[in-house]
């Protein structure tokens, strides 16, 4: 059955990857975008997911064309990498307001649908680092482990609601996000990862898209990584 999706950074990298998996799967696939134009084959919605008002007429364009959005996929998000003594109020502040405030914003907006449709699949997109930290990212790290609380939490408000919180949590994965990186930061990282490589988005888009399927129905308040074998015993 074709079920009304959400991806919100959908347009590229890992968003794009999961949009993708939901449509070759039948679905109909809205997708965020906040300038140029939005990839061929979706439903692209308009919209900075730092602005509460841009999140609601998003919802309501993406209700009127594709219906409710029975599965929202939280994975915009931004870095701001700094060491803390040159890290400004700002680039901490920024970095959660975009990726875990954010979340919430989408989150609180699709719940109403889901709450009286009494069904739902959420899926957030965390990181590796989240739990396992990582030096210069202690703003992307506190949002990313942000959104496991906040998972956690919405898994035991609404699970009589028939609503699924769960969360996904990448290792490295080839993206725009990424390329900012080194050779040599990349070949350490490499070092460190049990499989050797760097993910592609497709291999994050398949957990995602199991994560919101009938076969993942008694899934809830999980935390699933796909790193590599990267943050082992985390
Ligand atoms: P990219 O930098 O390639 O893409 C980021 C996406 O987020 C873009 O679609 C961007 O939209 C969107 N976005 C950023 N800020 C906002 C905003 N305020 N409102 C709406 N959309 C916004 O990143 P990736 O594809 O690599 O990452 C996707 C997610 O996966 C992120 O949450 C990231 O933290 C997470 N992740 C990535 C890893 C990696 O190694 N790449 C590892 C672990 C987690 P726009 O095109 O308009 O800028």
């Amino acid at each position: 059955m074709s079920r009304s999706v959400l991806v919100t950074g959908g347009n590229r990298g890992i968003g794009l990857a999961i949009a993708r998996a939901f449509a070759d799967a039948g679905d109909q696939v809205a997708v965020t975008y906040r300038s140029g134009e939005p990839p061929a084959g979706f439903l692209g919605v308009k919209c900075d997911i730092t602005d509460a008002e841009q999140v609601d007429l998003a919802f309501k364009e993406v209700e009127e064309k594709q219906g409710p959005v029975e599965v929202l996929v939280c994975n915009a998000g931004v870095t701001k990498d700094q060491l803390l003594m040159r890290m400004s109020e700002d680039d901490f502040g920024s970095v959660i307001d975009t990726n875990l405030t954010g979340a919430f914003r989408v989150v609180k907006r699709a719940n109403r649908a889901m709450l009286r449709a009494r069904k739902g699949r959420v899926v957030l997109i965390s990181s590796v680092v989240g739990l396992l930290g990582s030096a210069g990212q202690a703003n992307y790290a506190a949002s990313k482990a942000g959104l496991v609380g906040f998972a956690r939490s919405l898994a035991r408000e609404l699970g009589s609601r028939n609503i699924t919180f769960n969360v996904v949590a990448p290792g490295f994965v080839d993206t725009d996000m990424t390329k900012v990186l080194s050779e040599e930061q990349r070949a350490g990282i490499v070092a460190q990862v049990p499989l050797g490589r760097y993910a592609e988005p497709k291999e994050i888009a398949a957990t995602v898209r199991f994560l919101a399927s009938d076969d993942a129905s008694y899934i809830t308040g999980a935390v699933i990584p796909v790193d590599g074998g990267l943050g082992m015993g985390h």
